[in-house]
């Protein structure tokens, strides 16, 4: 048998961690067993369908490199947009109702709440559909509705027995039928399927054979067994994935970051950053191993090693994987990333002028050793291109000192600058060092207002190499205009 497995968003929002985790993995199963991935766009809900989100969902598995082998546009079992489905949905209700496993209910939205109403009073432990339309004769339901009275339809779930499905990851799953969904609706009065119908339908006839999915949709699992039964199908196999948590042990959420990837897109991430740590999200190959491409993962991934705890997402071990990432890159790439980040940000023009590719070729090797995000590339070299109109001269003062002290300071430091070229970094260092022992300061105190007044910010490439990168000149002129701001300021 070979693998089919698929991937079912329903574009109903932007594509999320937990969503992609599932891509991945159904998108791994498949190719590390010469198998089939199919990606079908689950549109039945039409009030929350967005045009915005299904286009958020190529450019997402566009970025990651994730190809479908089936899908929207390419595949014998097609069409894979559910909307396009419609007929066959209907069709197949019809054979449940000919074969007594559905029936029309007429019930009235009123008629439903006014029965919630009561089980809430009678605290009742049938919550949900009174199953009022069951025993409707089938032939009286068929004139009212030929009448045209409004109805769903419903799936007669088995009121004796129990449903048990078999999860490759948490072994046997049992429900009583009496609990599981009583009678659910299949089809809406609008005719629509509803998902429970439309997936169950689309996973029998596309041939899938395993189902990935994430442990929400446990819950769904016996009623899908019992429509599969209905049909005379045998069920895929199951295989929920690990829920994916924040540090503090509740389900992860924009209370804990950035969780959709196109946030992770724009802030910086690069895709095999985002693929590697992912992979790692209620999965591993072995007690140690942590970095996957996703070639790797396309030969390396199996069921065997996924967990049935939950994960929790670290976003600091993201950002640290997306700084080794961007080191791995090679430099004529990573450069090709940065240079419209610099030119969103205004850093450089567009297109890039002979002397800006210059200067920033000069500090590309510092910067790659330094970038977390690509993002950050700006902030870090901006002073290289941009003069510094006015300083923050909160930045410049350390803690426990004197505002006033600072401009005396700044002008030491410009004093040292004269032969700064001639000297090495050890050289320099020291001099520095033997002025912070004659003003009786620390080396720190001496070099954050130092930094502050070359590069504009605290955060920046080491700073003698700054200096050097921007010209002792330069340099100079900016340390004496810091001064004098300060100067002014505490005047
Ligand atoms: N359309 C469902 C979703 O958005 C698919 C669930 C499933 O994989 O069965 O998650
Ligand atoms: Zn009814």
């Amino acid at each position: 048998m070979s693998v089919r497995v698929r991937y079912a968003p329903s574009p109903t929002g932007l594509q999320h961690i937990g969503g992609v985790r599932t891509a991945l993995f159904n998108y791994f199963f498949a190719r590390a067993n010469k198998g089939k991935f199919i990606l079908r766009i689950e549109d039945t809900d039409r009030e929350r369908y967005s045009e915005e989100s299904l286009q958020d969902l190529y450019d997402t598995l566009e970025w990651l490199g994730i190809q479908w082998d089936e899908g929207p546009q390419m595949g014998d079992y097609g069409p894979y947009v559910q909307s396009q489905r419609f007929d066959l949905y209907q069709k197949y209700a019809q054979s449940l109702l000919d074969e007594g496993k559905a029936y029309y209910c007429f019930c009235t939205a009123e008629r439903l709440d006014a029965v919630r109403e009561q089980q809430k009073i009678s605290k009742s432990k049938n919550q949900g559909y009174d199953r009022h339309c069951r025993d409707m004769d089938p032939a009286e339901a068929l004139k009212r509705k030929e009448a045209g009275d409004a109805c769903v339809i419903r799936l007669k779930v088995p009121l004796d027995g129990k449903t048990t499905f078999h999860d490759e990851v948490m072994g046997d799953i049992s429900r009583k039928n009496r609990d599981v969904s009583p009678d659910p609706v299949i089809v809406k009065s609008d005719g629509f399927p509803t998902y429970h119908l439309a997936n169950v339908i689309d996973d029998h006839l596309m041939g899938i054979t395993h189902i990935m999915r994430a442990q929400e949709w446990i819950p769904s699992g016996p009623l899908h067994v019992i429509l599969y039964e209905a049909f005379g199908w045998t069920p895929p196999k199951y295989c929920h994935l690990p829920l994916v948590m924040g540090k503090d042990g509740s389900k992860l959420s924009k209370r804990h970051g950035a969780t959709s990837l196109k946030d992770f897109r724009l802030g910086g991430y690069l895709p095999e950053a985002i693929i590697n740590y992912i992979s790692l999200l209620g999965w591993s190959f072995d007690d140690s191993r942590e970095f996957f491409t996703k070639e790797d993962l396309e030969e390396l991934f199996t069921l065997k090693k996924l967990n049935k705890s939950p994960a929790v997402f670290d976003y600091r071990k993201l950002e640290w994987f997306n700084g080794q990432y961007i080191r791995l890159k090679d430099p004529e790439s990573l450069k090709e990333l940065l240079l419209p980040i610099l030119q969103k940000d205004g850093v450089i023009s567009d297109p890039v002028t002979e002397d800006e590719m210059g200067i920033f070729n000069g500090a590309f090797p510092l910067v790659r050793e330094r970038l977390k995000l690509t993002t950050q590339v700006s902030e870090m070299i901006r002073f290289l291109f941009k003069d510094i109109d006015s300083y923050n001269s909160d930045d410049a003062i350390p803690k426990k000192m004197e505002a006033s002290q600072v401009p005396g300071i700044l002008d030491s430091c410009a004093s040292l600058l004269e032969g700064f070229e001639d000297r090495n970094d050890e050289e320099n260092e020291k001099l520095f060092y033997d002025k912070s022992v004659e003003l009786g300061i620390k080396m720190g105190q001496i070099l954050q207002p130092l930094r502050v007044a070359v590069t504009g910010t605290k955060i920046s490439p080491p700073l003698f190499e700054s200096i050097r990168l921007l010209g002792v000149e330069k340099a100079e002129a900016r340390i004496r205009a810091l001064s004098e701001q300060i100067s002014k300021e505490t005047a």
